[in-house]
């Protein structure tokens, strides 16, 4: 056996040195998650910046709007 494997690729559970395209460990059957899984942005955050997006968008209607009543007066 050639010690070429990356020792960043261990299972979390037994340690045991898996190569990286592994997606079970081949000792102890735990799923192994890559560790250059790209991270997903949360349905949380998404919202919170449509909302936050939104709330600017609706001040800048909202000064524009102002902004006509007072040219009108
Ligand atoms: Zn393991």
């Amino acid at each position: 056996m050639s010690k070429t494997m990356p020792a960043d690729h261990r299972c979390p559970s037994c340690g045991a040195v898996y190569p990286p395209t592994e997606l079970v460990c081949p000792q102890c059957r735990t799923i192994l998650t890559p560790a250059t899984s790209r991270k997903k942005t949360p349905p949380a955050v998404i919202a919170l910046l449509i909302l936050v997006i939104a709330a600017l968008f609706i001040y800048a209607v909202y000064l524009a709007w102002q902004e006509l009543v007072l040219h009108r007066f």
